[in-house]
């Protein structure tokens, strides 16, 4: 019997920063990553709306 070892991508521990930013008409959140160029975007839905200023994480 073979042995099988489930191959784990390096730093697959590392939580990544998502831009996590919400849709100022809606409940979802940017998944892009924090610092991202462009609009933002939730990746499920595939939606994606511009950025405004002085925005925060906490809105
Ligand atoms: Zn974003």
């Amino acid at each position: 019997m073979p042995t099988q070892q489930l191959q784990q991508p390096t730093g697959w521990s590392t939580i990544p920063v998502l831009c996590f930013i919400r849709h100022p008409d809606d409940v979802i959140r940017c998944t892009l990553h924090a610092g991202h160029d462009g609009d933002h975007r939730h990746s499920y839905t595939r939606r994606d709306w511009p950025q405004r200023a002085g925005e925060t994480q906490a809105d």
